[in-house]
């Protein structure tokens, strides 16, 4: 049958998306890249935050409405809106056909007509793209956030060993793959339910070994508890680690970190920051905040801007906070009105913003590697990434100058010659 995933949510849910994707083409199934050419339609589901489970309800009734108008022979829900609220969901859309928790893909296949065999295999969907993978290594979580809801939907910390990371590793590069994101819901924890202790630098020591130099790999959320001097270093030191941090600091007054049960003060926050600056100058440091959590007043909030305007992060993503069902923050007094988290949001954004644009010009006159997405022929240019862009998050480099030779998936030197808040120009360093 030819198959349409819609894969909604975070990088790790689209691993899982490809995971489905790949039993599906080992049953034999053709997966499409437009729902107008399927026969079936599955959506893998995100549910961590209200928002996210109304804009996935509305696909869910979109792709019914498909099944109902006849362009559909099934359709299919899974994934973590499913873990969360799938008992109610069955009853409010009872004409999906099939539905699964995340992961659990036996269900779809035998839902149409194959039988699940064991083994991870990964496909490629026809909306990933190829040159930039993400490398799940663990799921669920042991911390225990005062405002998350993950645990309760992915469960506790489960890493994947180290020799099944590195074998998919390989693939993803075999498939093309120049850059490996590597994902996990607490990256620093990595390892912890089998060893008792992170083994993230161990798997970074496997993945550097087993994998051709020129691979770009990058670490996405880093708990900030968990970051030590040690693995500071060693990602500095990394031939193939990108000195891209991606590490969520949430808020900077003591207070706050404390009632979000983030388990580390304002000061051991700036600490980690400051060791990263001493270590490496030029790493990458990408944060997320989240302003609005109860109880946070002007004077918290005053202490949130002051932290940020002395960490200097190169790249920030804020929110706010969202009350939700089933964490510790739902029932807590003093939430903060929607009027005071806006205004909030954007003052800080504000903060930020000048931040960013003073830490891109310093890239000016530099020469960095830039891994080439796009490739604008008529107008002569095209995007890309360097070390400091993650995918999908952070902004690009627009690339000038370039080649006839030059196709996507290239690394070329690229001469950094504007900066703007969040994207870079940059001219191609003749070879
Ligand atoms: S570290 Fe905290 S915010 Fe992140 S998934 Fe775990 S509980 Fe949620």
């Amino acid at each position: 049958m030819k198959i349409y995933i819609l894969s909604l949510g975070c990088a790790k849910n689209r691993v899982d998306s490809e995971c489905l994707a790949g039993e599906l083409r080992r049953c034999g199934h053709e997966l499409v890249d437009d729902v107008s050419k399927a026969d079936v339609g599955i959506i893998n589901t995100c549910g961590f935050i209200r928002p996210a489970v109304e804009e996935n309800i509305a696909e869910i009734l979109d792709l019914e409405q498909l099944k109902l108008d006849g362009r559909l022979k099934k359709i299919g829900v899974v994934g973590c809106l499913v873990n969360r609220y799938g008992a109610d969901l069955m009853k409010e859309v009872p004409s999906v056909d099939f539905w699964a928790n995340s992961e659990d893909w036996g269900k779809v296949i035998e839902a149409l007509g194959g039988r699940s065999r064991a083994g991870r295999c990964r496909a490629m969907l026809p909306s990933s793209s190829k040159f930039s993978r993400y490398l799940k290594v663990s799921e669920g979580c042991d911390n225990r956030c005062a405002y998350c809801a993950i645990p309760n939907i992915r469960g506790g910390l489960k890493s994947l060993p180290v020799d099944m990371v590195v074998n998919e590793a390989q693939q993803l590069v075999v498939e093309g793959a120049r850059e490996l994101c590597v994902v996990g819901q607490d990256l620093t924890a990595y390892g912890m339910d089998f060893g008792g202790r992170s083994k993230l630098v161990e798997l970074l020591d496997a993945l550097e070994t087993s994998l051709p130099r020129d691979i770009w790999i990058r670490l996405l959320y880093l708990h900030p508890s968990c970051v030590t001097r040690k693995l500071l270093e060693r990602v500095a030191a990394g031939r193939q680690v990108l000195p891209y941090l991606d590490i969520p600091v949430q808020h900077g007054d003591s207070r706050i970190l404390h009632a979000m049960n983030r388990g580390i003060s304002d000061e051991e926050l700036l600490a980690v920051f400051t060791a990263a600056r001493d270590i490496d100058p030029d790493f990458a440091l990408r944060t997320t905040c989240m302003v609005g959590f109860p109880g946070e007043k002007k004077t918290h909030f005053d202490k949130m801007k002051d932290f940020v305007r002395k960490a200097r992060f190169d790249r920030m993503g804020a929110f706010t906070f969202f009350p939700e069902e089933g964490t510790k923050a739902y029932e807590m007094a003093g939430q903060v009105s929607e009027a005071i988290k806006n205004k909030r949001l954007e003052e800080l954004m504000a903060v930020q913003e000048e931040i960013s644009l003073e830490r891109q010009q310093l890239f000016i006159g530099r020469e960095l590697d830039v891994l080439i997405e796009r490739v604008e022929r008529g107008d002569e240019f095209a995007e890309g990434r360097s070390f400091r862009e993650a995918p999908e998050v952070d902004g690009l480099v627009e690339v000038r100058n370039i080649n006839k030779g030059l196709s996507e998936g290239d690394i070329v030197k690229v001469r950094m010659t504007d900066a703007m808040p969040h994207d870079m120009v940059g001219e191609v360093v003749a070879e």
